[in-house]
């Protein structure tokens, strides 16, 4: 889940400048799941913009802004709200900002930071477990990723500041290579951490990325 926070709405506010007319947009996937981007936010949204003096030609929340065609769809189905609005307010991770702009000749402006690929752990705690790097390694490291859990990133770990499986970095968190040491001696697999992993390719993941099963 792309893990969002809500950028101040005095901030939203300054973007807008020269904009009197306001679409507010939703997304009914992630941020609707974290309470960023839902129904409740929206409303927040439009009531906060419409008190500082906006006219807000409508809202919705569409599932999910990041599907291009189908949020083209849902807008077009939006009619007059959209068009006749001066700007439109996204509250959505970033690639959703971006599907509205290329969708919309009207500006399209971002009231959420997009900020990691998450795991809910609970209702508001999330942690980043993944860092989308390309070239999966955990299969040899227990199911745990050093790329992302490590303060380092370290392939081969730990480094010499680990003290009581807790990382040099930041002592409240657990060293990931401590966590994959365990996690390996579970499934006793612990002759996987002899083996050196290579460093990873980054040219296999130069930005954008784009992939095509076409
Ligand atoms: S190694 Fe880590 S960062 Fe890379 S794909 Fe696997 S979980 Fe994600
Ligand atoms: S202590 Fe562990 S988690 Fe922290 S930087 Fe070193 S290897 Fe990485």
């Amino acid at each position: 889940m792309i893990i969002t926070k809500p950028k101040a709405k005095e901030a939203v506010l300054s973007m807008l400048e020269g904009y009197d007319k306001i679409f507010v947009l939703g997304c009914n996937s992630c941020a609707e799941t974290i309470g960023t981007g839902g129904p409740e936010q929206v409303a927040e949204m439009s009531e906060f913009l419409a008190g500082s003096g906006k006219t807000v030609t409508g809202t919705a929340v569409i599932d999910p802004i990041c599907h291009v065609l189908g949020a083209k769809r849902a807008l077009r189905e939006q009619g007059e709200a959209v068009s006749e609005a001066d700007a439109v307010v996204v509250m959505s991770c970033g690639a959703g900002v971006q599907t509205v702009s290329e969708a919309l000749e009207q500006a399209a402006f971002p009231a959420l930071d997009s900020v990691f690929l998450g795991n809910v752990i609970r209702h508001g705690i999330y942690d980043e477990r993944c860092s989308l790097c390309g070239e999966c390694v955990l299969d040899v490291t227990g199911g745990v990723c050093p790329v992302t859990r490590c303060a380092k990133g370290l392939l081969n770990g730990p480094c010499g500041g680990m003290s009581e499986g807790k990382c040099e970095v930041d002592p409240d968190q657990d060293c990931a290579w401590a966590l994959i040491y365990e996690r390996l001696a579970k499934s006793g697999r612990t002759e996987k951490m002899a083996a050196t992993m290579k460093p990873k390719d980054h040219s296999l993941h130069r930005k954008p990325v784009k992939i095509s099963n076409r």
